[in-house]
C-alpha cells in the first residue's frame, strides 16, 4: 500500500465506525478499569455473550479497589458461565496490583506489568483509555491487515506475524488511536468476516489487495489446525434427600489450573464409547465417594462441549441414596444453594438437567434447577 494513501484510508474507516458502530456498553467510558474488564471478558467469548456479564460485573464491582477487596468466591461466581476462568483470577489479581501501587498505570510497560495483560490487552487499554498510539493485534486485525496486503506468508508467526503488526502500526491513526483500533476490529467482526466478506459494504474496498486479486476468503493464511482431542467422562450427579431437603454430592476442587476453586462432581475417566461400562464407572465411583447404598435412580442427557484442543462428552448418571456420610473432601450441597457456588459450565448445565429429572419425578427439589 502507497503511503500517501494511509489519510484516506484512515479516515475511511473512521467515518464508516463512527457512523455504523455497534452500540456497546463499553465504548461509552474511558475508564481503564472498565475497559480492562471487557476487553477480558471479550477474549474467546462473543460479543452479547459479554455483555450482560460486563453490566453485572461492574455493578458488583466498579472500581478496582472493589473488585480487589472482593473475595475470590464471590469474583468466580459472579464470573460464572462466561468459561475461561483465569481470566477471572488474573483480573482479580491485576485490580489487587492496581490497588498496591495506587493508581491504574498509564503506559504500555506498566499495563503489561498488571497480571494477565499481555501485548494486545494492554495496548487495547493504553489506546483506548489514554490515547496511546499503541496498535492492537487480535484475530480480526489479523484478517484486515492480511487481506488489505493480500499476505502470502503464515499471518500467525515468523515474518508474516512480523508483517501483520508493522502494518496495523502503520496505519494507526495518531490522533485517535483508541477508535481506530476498536474501527479495525469493529470492521474484522461485521464486514471482513472469515467466511463471505461484505467487501461491497467495506470502507476499505479501494485500499484492500485481497479484493483486488478476486479472493480474499483466500486471507489469512494459516496453518492446519491440529485435530482435537476426544475426552469421554461419566458423571455421576448423587442426590441425598427429597424435596426441601434434597442434597448433591460436590466438592471444592484443590487442583491449581483453570477451575481452581470451583465446585466439582464425582466423575470418572472412560476409555470408550461403552454406555454398560460408564454406568458401572459412575456407580463405582459413586458408591466409593457415598456407600454402599448408592443406587441408579435414571441417565441423564449426554453433554458435549469444547475446551481449547479438547472435545469432551460428559456422560451423567443420577444416583440416589438415603442418609450417607461422604467421604473426606466431599460435602453435601442443598440444591438451592449448589446454583450459587462457582461451577463451570458444564457442571452447570448438568445440574439443570438434574433439576429437570427431579422435577419429572414429582420432586419439587427440581425447582431450584430453574435458578441455575
Ligand atoms: Fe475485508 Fe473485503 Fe474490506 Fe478487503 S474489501 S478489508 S476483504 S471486507
Amino acid at each position: 500500500m502507497k503511503l500517501e494513501a494511509v489519510p484516506a484510508l484512515r479516515r475511511a474507516l473512521l467515518r464508516w465506525y463512527h457512523a455504523q458502530a455497534r452500540d456497546l456498553p463499553w465504548r461509552h467510558t474511558s475508564d481503564p478499569y472498565a475497559i480492562l474488564v471487557s476487553e477480558l471478558m471479550l477474549q474467546q467469548t462473543q460479543v452479547k455473550t459479554v455483555i450482560p456479564y460486563y453490566e453485572k460485573f461492574l455493578k458488583a464491582f466498579p472500581t478496582a479497589r472493589a473488585l480487589a477487596k472482593a473475595p475470590e468466591d464471590k469474583v468466580l461466581a459472579a464470573w460464572a458461565g462466561l468459561g475461561y476462568y483465569r481470566r477471572a483470577r488474573f483480573l482479580h489479581a491485576a485490580a489487587k496490583a492496581v490497588v498496591a501501587r495506587g493508581a491504574f498505570p498509564r503506559d504500555l510497560e506498566g499495563l503489561r506489568g498488571l497480571p494477565g495483560v499481555g501485548a494486545y490487552t494492554a495496548a487495547a487499554v493504553a489506546s483506548i483509555a489514554f490515547g496511546l498510539p499503541a496498535a492492537v493485534v487480535d484475530g480480526n486485525v489479523v484478517r484486515v491487515m492480511s487481506r488489505l496486503l493480500a499476505l502470502d506468508q503464515d499471518a500467525g508467526r515468523g515474518a508474516g506475524a512480523a508483517a501483520v503488526r508493522e502494518a496495523a502500526q502503520a496505519l494507526l491513526d495518531p490522533g485517535d488511536p483508541g477508535a481506530f483500533n476498536q474501527a479495525v476490529m469493529e470492521l474484522g467482526a461485521t464486514l471482513c468476516s472469515p467466511a463471505k466478506p461484505r467487501c461491497p459494504a467495506c470502507p476499505l474496498q479501494g485500499h484492500c489487495a485481497a479484493f483486488r486479486a478476486g479472493e480474499p476468503e483466500a486471507y489469512p493464511v494459516l496453518p492446519a489446525r491440529a485435530p482435537s482431542r476426544r475426552v469421554l467422562k461419566a458423571v455421576a450427579l448423587v442426590v441425598q434427600g427429597r424435596g426441601a431437603r434434597a442434597q448433591v454430592l460436590m466438592k471444592p476442587r484443590q487442583a491449581s489450573g483453570r477451575l481452581q476453586g470451583f465446585w466439582a462432581l464425582p466423575e470418572a475417566a472412560l476409555a470408550s464409547e461403552d454406555e454398560a461400562m460408564a454406568e458401572q464407572k459412575a456407580l463405582r465411583e459413586a458408591r466409593r465417594l457415598a456407600g454402599k447404598g448408592v443406587a441408579l435412580a435414571g441417565r441423564l442427557p449426554k453433554l458435549r462441549h469444547s475446551i481449547t484442543v479438547h472435545a469432551i462428552q460428559l456422560w451423567p448418571f443420577w444416583f440416589s441414596v438415603k442418609a450417607a456420610a461422604p467421604r473426606a473432601g466431599w460435602r453435601w450441597v442443598g440444591l438451592a444453594q449448589a446454583g450459587k457456588l462457582p461451577v463451570a459450565a458444564a457442571e452447570r448445565k448438568l445440574l439443570a438437567t438434574l433439576g429437570k429429572a427431579l422435577r419429572k419425578s414429582g420432586d419439587e427439589a427440581g425447582e431450584w434447577g430453574l435458578k441455575l
